[in-house]
Parts: C-alpha cells; sequence; structure tokens
C-alpha cells in the first residue's frame, strides 16, 4: 500500500517513521521498517504505526518501511512487510499483486523455508538465490524481477550491499532528492516535508541509491529521467 525510503545523514529509522506516519491517510492494516548497515534491524506490527517503535541502528544508512493492504494472508505481524529471506540479510518492501506467487514458491520450497502468507515473500528468497552466485544487489533484483509476473512497486535493502535497490511495473513509485538524502515513496506524500524535487519512475525501471549516486535502468540500459519540482500547499 505505502512505501517510504531513505538514504541520508539523519536518524534513518525516525525519518522512515516519520513516512510511515505520512502514508497513513492511505488506510492499512500493518505496517514495518527495516534498517540496513552490516545486519538488518527489522521492526513490524499488526498494528498502527505509533505502536511500531522506530528501531534505532547507529550505523544505518538505509532504511525501508512500509504500510500494507493485504491481499494475500491476513494482517498480521508475520505477514507485514519488510519480508526476509532465509538468511535474514534482504529485506523487502512491496506494493502490487505477484500473480505468479504460487508457482515461484513450489519451486523455492526444497530449500527455502517460507514464513509468511504472502505473494511478497518469494521476492527476498528469489533475490537470495540470486545473490548466492555473487552478483551485485541491483543485478539480483534485475533478474528477479524477470521472474515476476503482476504489479509491483519494491524497495529492496540487503546487509553488506551499499543502498537500497528499486523496481517497479504498473505500481506507482518516485524518487526525492534532498540536499544530502534521496527519499523513496509510493507516493510524494511520504516524504514531502523534506523535498520537492522528485523523479517519477516509469514502469520496468530498476533505480540503483546509494549516498552518492541515484542511477536509473532500463531494459538493462542506463537510462535520465527527469526531475521536477511538485508545486506543493503544505497547509
Ligand atoms: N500483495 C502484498 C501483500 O498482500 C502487498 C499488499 C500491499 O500493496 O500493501 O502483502
Amino acid at each position: 500500500c505505502g512505501i517510504i525510503g531513505y538514504i541520508g545523514p539523519e536518524e534513518t529509522g525516525r525519518i522512515v517513521h516519520q513516512g510511515l506516519k505520512n502514508l497513513e491517510y492511505r488506510g492499512y492494516d500493518s505496517a514495518g521498517i527495516a534498517l540496513v548497515d552490516d545486519t538488518i534491524t527489522l521492526a513490524k506490527t499488526e498494528g498502527q504505526v505509533d505502536e511500531l517503535t522506530a528501531p534505532r541502528a547507529d550505523g544505518a544508512t538505509a532504511g525501508i518501511g512500509h504500510t500494507r493492504w493485504s491481499t494475500h494472508g491476513e494482517p498480521t505481524e508475520t505477514n507485514a512487510h519488510p519480508h526476509t529471506d532465509c538468511t535474514g540479510e534482504v529485506a523487502v518492501v512491496h506494493n502490487g499483486i505477484i500473480e505468479n506467487y504460487e508457482a515461484l514458491k513450489a519451486e523455492l520450497s526444497d530449500t527455502h523455508v517460507f514464513e509468511s502468507e504472502t505473494d511478497t515473500e518469494v521476492i527476498p528468497h528469489f533475490i537470495e538465490t540470486q545473490l548466492e552466485d555473487g552478483v551485485s544487489l541491483l543485478s539480483a533484483v534485475q533478474r528477479t524481477t524477470h521472474q515476476l509476473e503482476g504489479s509491483y512497486a519494491i524497495a529492496v535493502t540487503a546487509a553488506g550491499h551499499e543502498g537500497i535497490v528499486v523496481a517497479r511495473r504498473d505500481s506507482p513509485l518516485l524518487l526525492g532528492h534532498g540536499d544530502d538524502a534521496t527519499y523513496v515513496g509510493s507516493d510524494a506524500t511520504a516524504f514531502i516535508e523534506h523535498t520537492n524535487r522528485v523523479t517519477y519512475l516509469e514502469s520496468g525501471d530498476i533505480a540503483r541509491i546509494t549516498p552518492d549516486e541515484v542511477a536509473i535502468y532500463n531494459d538493462g540500459e542506463r537510462i535520465e529521467r527527469e526531475t521536477e519540482t511538485l508545486e506543493w500547499d503544505a497547509e
């Protein structure tokens, strides 16, 4: 339902938590946050964002958060996003529906233990299998999206991998550019109090966001997308 991501110098857990509060107006049934540095720190709740204590990870330079409107699996803490792989090193938030998740889950189930009933959980497990080949997080996400049918906006972090990788098909996702930080949102409300300079991603885009750079790819090619300034009446 709602996605927020942050890379920057401020306290990551606090910024992501605030982003989730901003997204509450969309409606949701559960929420969660993942912070990344050498490990992933997770916090999830079945209820309201207020019941979610913003996790602290002092070294965290990137974080992702999600408000869920469940389509597959009850609104429980286990089914709340972010979802992780078996090692707990890959964390994914997802808006949309993976239509072929049952087939992918059947394929992965021999070697992967699934914890949730969501369609989303196939994504971190598939990324894990790709990372085992020693490829970058960007390549692992790229290969994974080729397997997915349906709609998605995803934000992915992995322990020991710098930054956030995002991708979208048929579900909206945009980037926000601060002076020394980059934001990810399913809509601009997620981060509008920090910046109104945004880049809308198009269907099929994958982007790698690090503290130094935003690199956008489509169909394997590095591309540029326009950055625009939103007129926003903060009432
Ligand atoms: N299909 C996913 C789920 O049920 C994502 C739902 C959403 O967009 O919030 O967990």
